[in-house]
């Protein structure tokens, strides 16, 4: 068997970071032979100028509004940004269908892997069949009425349908597919209860607490996001009032031995992270804190309590979020912004964000996020600036 031996100022495995007396031991065809030691590498090392580590997953995006790059202006705020994207997003579907491809091909020269997708349509599904990329297809439903429920679930089981269909044409785990809910203030209960019965032991994702408002809403059935619903026909709030924030009132409508990510949490109060974490630990598989640091910035710039999510022990992941509201789709650039903005954060820490607990999060740390034998993870260098460049 051919190998290839990559030695770079320094190595991350996905865990530790090591300085250059480390060699990671590569077949040809993208396979982990292992790490070894400088002394054991043997002949025919490939000398890189920069960190390797292993190929990155975006746990959040919308792959299918790549279309919107440029479209909405940054720091809107959330509310003026969800009207924006509902009322800009049609356009005409050859340029859609240009712009997921491109789209694409920038998350793969960006060192990305595999990427957890949300997409309320199949149009990404050309792209990704072809895709060197792994895909988690959240399908993401949008139902706030129960009476609407049936019909609005019955729409995006036809969606889910068109990825399980195309799986058969696939690697096996090229596709995971799931229908998701999209936020507490787009789902009724209903429509909750519903997701629940039908992704026994999925991988969810949920945009959560992106805006003060959202935990209003439960709490008093009042806030900015009555402008938002007015927009769909809802003259008053159509969710329960809970006098809970939105995040423990949603929460628990799962019961059915999911896996729960939750995503942004701009907003997440100090007691709701203790109660998702106890929630996910006994009440789920496991739940996962996606930062979607760029996407914040541009919509509310504002970011996340990233060391409260630390402090108390949250698995945290990162995500791009779409080109509705990002300047690029690159983990790479999202690891730089929280470096600057959080420089006490070690850089392992962070690539074990972007690599390994992204793995997890996507079900898929048999085969990517670290350097361990039979994995198939990518390999990456980045430069002293941290910018990106794919080796396998
Ligand atoms: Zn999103």
């Amino acid at each position: 068997m051919k190998y290839r031996k990559f030695r770079g100022k320094r190595l991350f495995n996905g865990r530790e970071l090591f300085n250059n007396d480390h060699v990671l031991v590569m077949t040809e065809e993208g396979c982990v032979e292992g790490v070894v030691s400088l002394e054991d590498a043997g002949e025919g090392i490939e000398e890189v100028d920069g960190l390797i580590t292993p190929g990155f997953i975006n746990a959040h995006c919308h792959l299918e509004l790549s279309h919107l790059k440029d479209v909405i202006p940054p720091h809107t705020g959330l509310i003026p940004f969800l009207l924006d994207v509902v009322g800009k997003r049609d356009f005409p579907m050859e340029i859609i269908l240009d712009r997921i491809e491109k789209a694409e091909q920038e998350m793969y020269e960006e060192g990305i892997v595999a990427v957890g997708d949300i997409g309320n349509t199949d149009n990404t599904l050309a792209t990704k069949k072809k895709s060197k990329i792994k895909w988690n297809n959240f399908v993401e439903v949008l139902s706030f009425s129960d009476e609407l429920s049936e019909t609005r679930l019955n729409q995006y089981r036809n969606v889910l349908q068109s990825f399980m269909d195309a799986t058969a044409d696939v690697e096996t785990d090229h596709f995971k597919s799931a229908l998701v809910p999209h936020a507490p203030y787009t789902i009724s209960d209903r429509t909750f209860t519903e997701i629940n019965r039908l992704t026994p032991g999925a991988i969810i994702s949920m945009h959560n607490q992106e805006h003060p408002a959202e935990d209003e809403l439960y709490r008093t059935g009042k806030g900015d996001y009555l402008s938002f619903l007015k927009l769909f026909g809802f003259d008053a709030s159509p969710f329960p009032v809970t006098g809970k924030s939105a995040l423990q009132s949603c929460l628990p409508h799962f019961t059915n031995g999911q896996r729960m990510l939750l995503v942004h949490n701009t907003f997440i109060p100090e007691e709701d992270i203790a109660f998702a974490l106890e929630y996910g630990r006994t009440q789920l598989a496991g739940i996962h804190f996606c930062l979607c640091v760029n996407a914040n910035r541009y919509i509310e710039n504002r970011l996340p309590p990233i060391t409260m999510l630390m402090n108390q022990g949250a698995h945290l992941v990162l995500g791009t979020d779409s080109y509705s509201s990002n300047w690029q789709l690159s983990i790479a650039a999202e690891i730089r912004v929280i470096r600057e903005c959080f420089p006490e954060i070690p850089l392992s820490t962070v690539l074990q964000w972007a690599t390994l607990n992204g793995a997890e999060a996507l079900g898929r740390q048999d085969m990517l996020g670290s350097f361990e034998k039979g994995k198939h993870p990518g390999v990456v260098a980045l430069d002293d600036q941290l910018n990106p460049r794919r080796l396998l």
